[in-house]
């Protein structure tokens, strides 16, 4: 199983934050959308699509608070982020990519096909995909031992 198998049943949206937007509104976005991280993108010139910079998640968020007074609307994405983005492509296999997201200690994935941002797979994704493949498995060998 690719990550194109779970993207084509997931849907290629990724949700993207500007870096120059606060962490208020990093927070708001999460909060508003029930998920865990947004792939900050910075505008191009027209016609182009916007180019990642960065990835921020929750676990940013409570570094950011734990580090500092400062309120969270008075704190810019750009000096949260990580800039050092860890990607994977669409053929790449599941269980690939969990040792990518185990090794790297990461929840989410931004995925890339040739240089463009295809969709983002988190660890929720990966074990739910493999769960379904584990008990499909299961349930062949059951019916196989079984007769
Ligand atoms: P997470 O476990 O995904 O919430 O992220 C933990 C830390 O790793 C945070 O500092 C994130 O900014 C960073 N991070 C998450 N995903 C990635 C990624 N794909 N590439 C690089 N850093 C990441």
């Amino acid at each position: 199983m690719t990550l194109n198998d779970i993207l084509r049943e997931k849907g290629a949206a990724v949700l993207t934050i500007d870096p120059s937007a606060t962490l208020d509104d990093v927070v708001q976005k999460l909060v508003r959308h029930n998920c865990g991280s947004l792939v900050v993108c910075e505008p191009t010139s027209e016609g182009r699509a916007p180019r990642m910079v960065g990835i921020i998640t929750e676990r940013d968020i409570l570094r950011a608070c734990a580090a500092r007074k400062t309120p969270l609307d008075q704190v810019l994405v750009s000096q949260v982020m990580t800039t050092k983005v860890v990607t994977a492509g669409l053929g790449d296999g599941v269980e690939d990519v969990m040792g990518l997201m185990t090794v790297n200690r990461i929840r989410h994935l931004p995925v890339l096909d040739e240089g463009r941002l295809a969709g983002l797979i988190s660890i929720g994704d990966v074990v739910k995909a493999q769960h379904a493949q584990y008990a499909l498995e299961n349930h062949y060998l059951k019916s196989y031992i079984q007769g």
